[in-house]
């Protein structure tokens, strides 16, 4: 046995509230319950065959089977600056410096602050939200402060709650739109102000873009910061494969902006990683170039199950945030059922249902649930008829 303690940083970690889902769902499994977990947002759909083909030949050519390039194929970067061209009529972006190609998102929103946060650093951070960008500017010693997203603001953060002398101690921002877990998507307006807002404070923006391809109506088709004039001068935006083409196993994305921000991230994955398999990327420029009839495929897929599960959440009388984007519905906790975790344990208690409490994403999340769309319209309508019994 041995007396090895954790780093303070990992026994400083506050306690992981998915963990005490996870036991009480082994238990009422091992009561033989059938379970229906809505809890994990993790694409069930299949990688598109013709994903599957180039990456197949591509692995079997030995060119690949060496270590990769640290920032990534130049064939991957320029098939990414060519996307964000039809996408997003982003026209300007330089391949060999304002792109690196990552193993999968996480991976860099982990990573980049390594490369521009020192001890006390202030890091802003939406809340609710992805947990991976406060965990790691912490880990740093960084110091984080929460902006909360509210319903009555539309889940953006108020940015004229945020006073001067915080912009000015500020050294980065981290928003995520469309947003996990209230499924919101900004206006041009938001990132108008906010890319303004940062250039005029030197704030370094990092947006997580991982589903604006997950998006239900042509209005409401989610924009890349990288849109707004000017920023470039501050901004470095998170993408990823996994959402779009249904790649969340194959590991790839790609961070895109500021040339100075983009080597940053450099510098810490040549000293801490070796790059994406080369073979996935080859796949990746495939995907970029010939999917996006695909994504509009699964848009349908996950527009139906939206669809089918918001109806019967009417019906049950639970109200909810209609979503525009992401394949996550957040809705509110039914009066007289008590806080998110509660309801939370008694709904996979008594029903076998798994739901994902608000609170697990921060704070303001307490009093809703998320919902994820990633099972089949059977399985969910059943899940949902289960909580109508409750
Ligand atoms: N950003 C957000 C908001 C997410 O929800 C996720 C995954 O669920 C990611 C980033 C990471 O995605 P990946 O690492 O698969 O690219």
């Amino acid at each position: 046995m041995s007396n090895f303690k954790f780093a303070k940083r990992i026994e400083t970690l506050p306690p992981y509230l998915f963990a005490e889902i996870d036991r009480i769902k082994a238990e009422v499994a091992a009561r033989g319950v059938d379970i229906i977990s809505l809890g994990i947002g993790d694409n069930d759909l299949p990688t598109p065959d013709f994903i599957i083909d180039a990456m197949c030949e591509a692995a079997r050519n030995p060119r690949f089977h060496r270590y990769p390039s640290y920032v990534g194929l130049l064939a991957f970067r320029e098939a990414v600056a060519e996307w964000y061209k039809t996408r997003f009529g982003v026209e300007d972006l330089d391949p060999k410096t304002e792109i690196i190609t990552l193993i999968g998102s996480k991976e860099g929103i982990a990573h980049f602050p390594l490369a521009f946060i020192n001890p006390g650093d202030l890091t802003l951070v939406c809340t609710p939200n992805y947990p991976v960008p406060p965990v790691a500017a912490g880990f740093l010693g960084g110091e984080v402060e929460f902006l909360p997203l509210y319903e009555e603001n539309n889940f953006l953060p108020d940015l004229d709650k945020v006073s001067e002398e915080t912009w000015r101690r500020a050294k980065m921002i981290y928003v995520n739109y469309p947003n996990n877990p209230t499924s919101a998507v900004a206006p041009r307006e938001f990132f108008e102000k906010l890319v303004g807002l940062c250039r005029k404070y030197e704030v370094i923006l990092m947006q997580d873009a991982a589903y604006t391809e997950v998006y239900y109506d042509e209005a409401d088709k989610p924009m890349s910061v990288l849109e707004i004039p000017g920023a470039k001068d501050v901004a470095i935006e998170f993408h990823s494969l996994s959402k779009t083409f249904n790649m969340t196993g194959w590991r790839l994305g790609m961070a895109v902006g500021n040339a100075t921000l983009v080597k940053g991230l450099g510098k810490v994955k040549e000293n801490v990683d070796s790059g994406a398999f080369e073979a996935v990327q080859q796949a990746g420029i495939v995907a970029l170039q010939q999917g996006a009839p695909y994504t509009e495929k699964f848009r349908a897929v996950y527009r139906e199950r939206r669809d089918a599960v918001l109806a019967a959440l009417k019906e049950a009388g639970i109200e909810y945030v209609e979503p525009k984007a992401t394949f996550y519905i957040w809705a509110k906790v039914p009066k007289g059922y008590g806080s998110s975790a509660e309801f939370v344990s008694r709904v996979i208690q008594e029903k076998g249902v798994v739901l994902t409490p608000g609170n697990g994403f921060g704070e303001p999340g307490e009093g809703w649930f998320r919902i994820s769309l990633t099972i089949d319209t059977p399985r969910l309508m059943e899940a949902v008829e289960r909580i109508k019994t409750l």
